[in-house]
């Protein structure tokens, strides 16, 4: 699975940065950026919540 943040969407809520502080963080222009390209296997579940829970839909995982 590979994840990224679509920072047009993004709204700074920081949802997915504490919930996946290892998925993703908020970047320099103050909006949420993946971490990482591709989701360790083990950390997938935890990247799906995180696209659920964000509230402007802004995480894509595929
Ligand atoms: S949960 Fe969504 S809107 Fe909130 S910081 Fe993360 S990507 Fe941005």
């Amino acid at each position: 699975m590979k994840t990224k943040v679509d920072p047009d969407l993004c709204i700074s809520c920081a949802v997915c940065t504490n919930m996946a502080p290892d998925l993703y963080v908020m970047n320099d222009d103050g909006v949420a950026e993946a971490i990482v390209d591709t989701v360790p296997a083990d950390m997938e579940d935890l990247a799906r919540e995180s696209a659920e829970e964000c509230p402007a839909d802004a995480i894509i995982n595929e």
